[in-house]
């Protein structure tokens, strides 16, 4: 016999205890009770991820767990606040429970990693669709925004570009003689929440790459009525990505890629020796609006639009 909802969720989706000092109360009553600490603003985000989607049917459901709230924790991480709680609204079309056990294990393992409590959330059948909301704490004003690049800022990666696009290209066919990482950073991405909170005293704007850099730097340019020139040769790309451009000709496929969840950064020259992580410097904020390629002194127009739903 198949696990009633209240048995699914006691068994799956329920923490022996807390793992931080925000949550008063976790799952159990009708709402979850949380405490904000003194002199600090609550970030909430939400994602959904629906199967045939965002996720082939198929997909390995302990990474599934996982990438749901890698990407739910990226963005809290892009804002520079510190994750603290959860809720997850699960859709599934019956009670698979090898299925569940390994989903519930792939999303708890990375929340018990930033001590994360999973709070509350729903349970319903239907098509599988799997629904995150993040609560973050951040100290009052501190929030990094989209809005708040400068001219002159530079612009700096976290991290490499194009390996989760390499990871799709490699699930539809490509031949890639290394394929590992760019598939482990398609299927398990890690969400830069320590990079967020590094940042934050030094960084002006930052966002998570997660619909492709010419895409999400795009939404920096437009909020904070700028421009930016950035730097083939400055870009982060790895040895597998660097072959498959030179074997395909393919150069913008890790600017447009989605699924890194690098952060992508400005910061004034002045506090760029604050930085106390390793990060890539790639462009420059400038005045004129637009996004430009410098290729070795030939400038490329990018028309800055990655995935979107519905075009
Ligand atoms: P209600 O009917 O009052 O909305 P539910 O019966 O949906 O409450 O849920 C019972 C408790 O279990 C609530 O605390 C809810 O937040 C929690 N919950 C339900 N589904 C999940 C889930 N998938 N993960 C975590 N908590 C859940
Ligand atoms: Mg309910």
């Amino acid at each position: 016999m198949s696990l009633s909802e209240f048995s699914l969720i006691q068994r799956f989706f329920t923490q022996k205890k807390s793992r931080n000092a925000c949550t008063r109360l976790g799952v159990g009553d009708d709402c979850a009770l949380l405490s904000i600490p003194a002199g600090h603003e609550l970030a909430i985000t939400t994602d959904t991820m629906v199967e045939n989607v965002h996720f082939f049917a198929d997909t390995d459901p302990e990474q599934l767990g996982h990438k749901l709230l890698t990407v739910n924790l990226s963005d809290l991480a892009s804002m520079g606040a510190k994750p603290v709680s959860v809720l997850l609204a699960l859709t599934i079309p019956n009670v698979n429970e090898p299925w569940l056990s390994a989903f519930a294990k792939g999303f708890m393992d990375l929340a018990e990693r930033y001590e994360v409590d999973l709070v509350g959330g729903d349970t319903t059948s239907g098509p599988l669709t799997l629904t995150v909301q993040a609560l973050g704490v951040v100290p009052q004003g501190q929030a990094l925004r989209r809005s708040a690049a400068k001219v002159g800022d530079f612009i700096c990666l976290t991290g490499p570009i194009g390996d989760a696009g390499l990871g799709l290209k490699i699930n539809e066919g490509y031949g890639c003689a290394d394929p590992e990482p760019a598939l482990r950073q398609f299927n398990k991405p890690e969400p830069q929440i320590d990079a967020g909170l590094a940042i934050r005293e030094c960084a002006n704007a930052c966002i998570d790459i997660s619909d492709g850099l010419t895409s999400d730097l795009g939404h920096i340019l437009k909020q904070s009525q700028v421009g930016a020139c950035i730097y083939w040769q400055a870009l982060p790309l790895s040895d597998a990505v660097q072959t498959y451009i030179e074997e395909t000709g393919d150069w913008r496929m890790p600017l447009v890629a989605g699924d890194d969840y690098q952060l992508c950064f400005t910061v004034s020259p002045d506090h760029i020796g604050q930085l106390t992580i390793d990060c890539v410097k790639i462009g420059v904020i400038e005045s004129e609006p637009g996004l430009r390629l410098n290729k070795s002194g030939i400038i490329e127009f990018l028309e800055v639009k990655g995935f979107e739903h519905f075009s």
